[in-house]
């Protein structure tokens, strides 16, 4: 019972708002004929056996993989003559990151060397984190050194009642000040994935300012999709954060991640 009719009004409009959006096509989740699931499963249950939360970078960049969510060329050194020569193979510059499981947030700590041009500075990087993380128990991720691409971020997280939420967003600044970041519960669809992109409010600098180069959305849509997939296929996975993923040169790659088990 309404005193006024504007109310009312109010109350009706927002039912069929509500009804609207209930009962819209968002399609359904695509299937990804091309995910290697088996491999993923040894890969996680690994990882249970690890005993540790998170999982190690080596099985989290191969259980990406395995769901061909493209990451940036890696491998993980044991010392300083192994990460020179994956140095060499990747081709330089590289990155070298610490890799161990008590590091969360490397950069703060010093567990980050960008731009590394030649053995010599990949040597110099690899015993400048040892003196401070200690060599013990510390691992070397060697990565490509990709300059100059727009920083996403793409996570996971769940909530009691509504199962997986996936997230998208800018990297960088944009989600840590601006947080400008936007959720879907999983599955989601390819419609979903394109809403979430269009839904940010710095949406336009996907397309590109100022002559600048855009990113390529498809392979955006692409990995939050897989991203669904692969939290949906294994709802052990409580947690993941990819931040960042790196938009380059009509390219995306997975240049940071955490993964999360139970
Ligand atoms: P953390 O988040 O643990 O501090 P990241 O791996 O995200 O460590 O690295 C910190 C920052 O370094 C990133 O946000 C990015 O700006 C830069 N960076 C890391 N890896 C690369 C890479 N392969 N190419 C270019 N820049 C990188
Ligand atoms: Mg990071």
């Amino acid at each position: 019972c309404y005193s006024f009719p504007t109310t009312a009004a109010k109350a009706l409009g927002a039912l069929y708002r509500y009804s609207k959006t209930r009962t819209r096509d968002i399609g359904k989740p695509i299937d990804f004929p091309n995910v290697d699931k088996k491999k993923a499963e040894i890969i996680i249950s690994q990882a249970q056996k690890d005993g540790k939360p998170y999982m190690s970078a080596d099985r989290v960049y191969e259980l990406l993989a395995a769901y061909k969510i493209p990451v940036a060329a890696w491998w993980l050194a044991n010392d300083v003559h192994e990460a020179a020569n994956a140095a060499e193979s990747i081709g330089y510059p590289v990155v070298i990151k610490a890799e161990s499981s008590s590091i969360v947030h490397k950069s703060d700590l010093g567990g980050v060397a960008i731009n590394l041009k030649n053995a010599a500075e990949v040597k110099s990087a690899v015993e400048k984190m040892e003196g401070i993380f200690g060599a013990k128990n510390l691992k070397f991720l060697v990565q490509k050194f990709l300059p100059g691409g727009k920083e996403l971020i793409a996570g996971v997280s769940t909530k009691p009642g509504l199962g997986h939420l996936v997230m998208f967003g800018l990297g960088g600044i944009y989600v840590e000040v601006l947080k400008d970041v936007v959720f879907k519960i999983a599955p989601v669809t390819e419609l979903e994935a394109k809403e979430m992109l269009s839904s940010i409010k710095a949406t336009k600098l996907l397309d590109g300012v100022r002559g600048e180069k855009g990113v390529n959305k498809e392979k955006v849509i692409d990995i939050i999709q897989r991203v669904s997939k692969l939290v949906t296929d294994f709802p052990m996975i409580t947690e993941m954060d990819m931040n960042p993923i790196i938009a380059i040169n009509d390219n995306v790659y997975v240049v940071d991640a955490r993964i999360k088990i139970c």
